[in-house]
């Protein structure tokens, strides 16, 4: 039996939307909260509201220069501002110096990223490392909380973003991002709002009962992890040639076998999977990854053991 970890108690937490400025619940969300935050406060804890890209909000547009949610890499934090700095490279200095700086003392204790997504992933939460352990219990502590038939909630794991951290969550010590959808870009649903809405006072009431002493028991938990993204099939000229097949479309995070339809060519021909073992796609047809090269992510099952949880006193 793994003995129980400890880690300091959680006081600095912050809650950002609008990383993307057409995700629209994180960022009615986070206005709202702005005005009025009482919502995010717990006996132990108190959430920080933020936009994290107001010019990209303002335009309503995913980005100004450049994905801020790709920014956040070792050399663009560690080099100082320039004249010909793109947007969202100052912005990411910037946000690291207010909530990091990463890997550094001083660092945010949770960061959480508000997204949605034009895919049908309902309630995903993604986590950089297994090794945050407290992350997985947070995920843990959502899935029996706030899953139902209508919206599962599923981790997917990010193990490569260890060597090369490019996103806004790695500035905190902790942190996870939430990927609630299916929801148009610039668009503002409430069933979606109303879930993400859930997560995030779900998530507060995790850290403030961790906060107050409970220990949270070791437990197996089932996550996705990235194996690859996946292109549109594409001519010379790099012009698509197929739209995501009907069998597959909305059928994020299941299995697809080989021989299962992946694409519908615009010739009529279909595209089977021809792969040897089972995959489990997601961000199917995501909007914001057609300017990515990117038809989806093909996910695998993987079976994590996480240890015995508890505040350092
Ligand atoms: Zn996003």
């Amino acid at each position: 039996m793994s003995s129980t970890v400890v880690n300091s108690p959680l006081r600095r937490v912050a809650v950002a939307g609008g990383t993307h400025g057409n995700e629209m619940s994180g960022i009615y969300l986070v206005r709202h909260w702005m005005q009025d935050p009482t919502e995010l406060h717990r006996g132990t804890v108190t959430a920080s509201p933020f936009l994290a890209n107001p010019r990209a909000v303002e335009k309503c547009v995913r980005y100004i220069d450049q994905d801020l949610n790709r920014s956040f890499t070792e050399e663009i934090l560690a080099s100082t501002d320039s004249d010909h700095d793109a947007h969202e490279v100052r912005h990411a200095r910037q946000i690291n110096q207010q909530y990091g700086p990463r890997g550094s003392v001083n660092a945010w204790d949770f960061v959480i990223d508000l997204h949605n997504t034009t895919a049908n992933m309902g309630s995903t939460i993604i986590i950089m490392t297994p090794e945050d352990h407290l992350s997985m219990h947070l995920s843990h502590y959502l899935q029996s909380r706030c899953e139902d038939s209508s919206s599962p909630c599923r981790v997917i794991m990010v193990k490569e973003m260890i060597r090369d951290p490019i996103s806004l969550i790695t500035v905190g010590k902790h942190g996870i991002g939430l990927e609630v959808g299916p929801q148009p870009q610039g668009v503002v649903k409430a069933d979606i709002l109303t879930r993400m809405r859930t997560l995030v006072n779900c998530s507060l009431d995790f850290m403030d009962l961790f906060n107050q002493g409970a220990e949270f028991p070791a437990f197996e938990m089932e996550a996705f992890g990235v194996l690859e993204r996946v292109d549109y099939p594409r001519n010379a000229a790099g012009e698509p040639q197929a739209v995501i097949h009907s069998k597959l479309q909305d059928k994020d995070f299941l299995p697809v076998n080989p021989g299962d339809p992946l694409f519908l060519m615009l010739n009529g021909e279909e595209i089977l999977y021809d792969g040897e073992s089972t995959i489990y796609p997601s961000f199917i047809n995501e909007a914001a990854y057609y300017e990515k090269n990117v038809a989806f992510i093909k996910l695998q099952r993987l079976v994590f053991s996480v240890p015995a949880i508890r505040v350092k006193n």
